[in-house]
């Protein structure tokens, strides 16, 4: 079982209180590398998230002033570094990535509460210039309501503060419910939370079942803004939920993020750039590279230094300060990376790196061996599918026009990455990208001070930057004469 000076209430956390700890219907958190049961914490149900949301709507009837908000996202940002080394324990435990990655992890997080506390200044009221139809005009960005934050299990501070840090900027009150694979970090985070001088029901945390939960965050009247991160299948299933009751969604949903490398890149560049991206949190990111196209002239090389580096990579438990690609989160998670990977194989791709996983009768131990893939075609499931896994499947383009085609020939447009030294194709190229994020000679994902999110079937609106801060206002016109 975890210890942890943060963890001392295993419970959710309602009404400035910490609730459900010692209830009799738990869930059971698991060491993805191990199997090892590292806690039981309450399976909150729809009462518990009802009691939530009357206390969010209750303290959302008062709202903050403008520093005392500055004041808890610098005072959480400054809590969050203090914590690293524990917060970072937390994650890898509980979630799997390597310990530095989780550290990386925990600074990302605190990057937001940071970025939002000096954004304050664009919730100011907006005069607009002059009189107009012979009126006063001010523009106010008002708090929407409650925001309900629901976040998956692949980076759980990062996702929370993501939402959490605007929605607390703008003046919501707020109930998030993590993923119940992952709610350790969460409770972590509340308890740092909770040193702030936060008033009661302003920051409320629910762990449980998410059906019932998320039924409730759906229909309760006073949830305005839901803002979500998960799988298209949920994203869809919330905007048939909310749409009775107009609610406003911001929602990350699945990606299936190309990688094109031009005969013109710096092949190298390239392949560090890949590497860095595809393997972090063993591939189980949204903006992970799925679908890798190389221009022909270029695919020997780029395949041979993309396999000599896969090939090297320390699999393992991400406590071993050596290890560099941790275990995926659960069994399901290993057979699909593995369907994928032997689907493609049939059907006449080729493995450059990897090998079968020994088959195992446990539930643990989801550590799945990286994998190059070459000869990979459009129609395998590797290719339609987000993989969630370290696996690179490679396939060969001739023109610019074919890579735009493969690239765009997807229902999702989350992240995309174009790798090429000609400026004029790069500018050409990226104008046709059907996708919200583009990483033009580098896989870099998202940052705190820029808007993040996808087009298509990705999902709709953004985290990050000041259109991140607008997801959780409403805009108001006065008119004054
Ligand atoms: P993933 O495939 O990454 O686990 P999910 O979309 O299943 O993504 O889960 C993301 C988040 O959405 C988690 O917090 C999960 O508990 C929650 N969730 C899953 N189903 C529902 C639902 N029907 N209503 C609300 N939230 C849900």
């Amino acid at each position: 079982m975890i210890s942890s000076p943060l963890l001392n209430q295993l419970g959710g956390f309602v009404d400035g209180g910490w609730v459900g700890a010692g209830s009799k219907a738990t869930l059971s958190v698991v060491n993805p590398a191990t199997g090892a049961l590292l806690a039981r914490v309450p399976d909150m149900n729809a009462a518990h998230a009802t009691h939530a949301l009357e206390s969010a709507a209750q303290a959302f009837a008062q709202v903050p002033d403008i520093e005392r908000r500055r004041a808890w996202l610098e005072g959480i940002a400054d809590l969050l570094t203090t914590h690293r080394t524990e917060l970072a324990r937390i994650i890898t435990l509980e979630q799997g990535k390597p310990l530095q990655e989780a550290a990386v992890e925990v600074d990302y997080s605190a990057g937001f509460f940071s970025f939002y506390a000096k954004s304050l200044a664009h919730l100011q009221p907006a005069p607009l210039a002059g009189r107009i139809k012979n009126l006063d005009w001010t523009i106010h960005h008002r708090p929407a309501g409650v925001a309900a934050l629901i976040t998956p299990w692949n980076f759980p501070l990062a996702m929370l503060a993501k939402k959490l840090a605007p929605a607390l900027a703008a003046g919501c009150a707020i109930v998030a419910k993590p993923a119940d694979l992952t709610p350790l970090t969460a409770i972590a985070f509340w308890h740092i939370a909770h040193q702030l001088d936060v008033d009661p029901g302003r920051l409320n945390l629910v762990i449980g079942q998410a059906a019932p939960i998320g039924e409730m965050l759906c229909s309760h009247p006073a949830v305005r803004v839901i803002s979500f991160t998960g799988s298209t299948a949920v994203g869809k299933i919330l905007l048939e939920k909310t749409a009775p009751h107009v609610k406003r969604l911001s929602l990350e949903l699945g990606g299936n993020a190309p990688f094109i490398v031009f005969d013109d890149a710096d092949v190298l560049t390239a392949v560090e750039a890949l590497k860095a991206n595809k393997f972090r949190c063993a591939g189980q990111t949204c903006v992970c590279a799925n679908r890798v196209y190389v221009q022909s002239k270029l695919l020997e090389s780029f395949a041979r230094e993309t396999a000599e580096r896969v090939g090297r990579l320390k699999v393992g438990d991400g406590m071993n300060p050596e290890t560099e690609i941790g275990p995926l989160i659960n069994r399901a998670s290993f057979a699909k990376v593995q369907r994928h990977v032997q689907e493609a194989i049939q059907q006449g791709a080729r493995r450059l790196v990897g090998c079968d996983p020994p088959a195992s009768a446990e539930d643990f131990g989801a550590f799945y061996p990286p994998t190059v893939l070459i000869g990979v075609t459009p129609e395998m499931s590797i290719a339609r599918e987000e993989t969630f896994g370290p696996v690179v499947p490679i396939t060969a383009f001739d023109t610019e026009e074919q890579a735009l085609a493969l690239a765009n020939g997807t229902p999702y447009g989350l992240a995309a990455y174009v790798f090429t030294q000609d400026r004029g194709r790069a500018e050409r190229v990226i104008a046709q990208l059907r996708f919200g994020h583009v990483g033009l000679n580098t896989g870099q994902g998202p940052t705190p001070e820029a808007p993040f999110g996808g087009m298509k079937q990705s999902g709709f609106g953004r985290e990050g930057g000041i259109e991140g801060l607008l997801e959780f206002c409403e805009v108001q016109t006065v008119a004054a004469s």
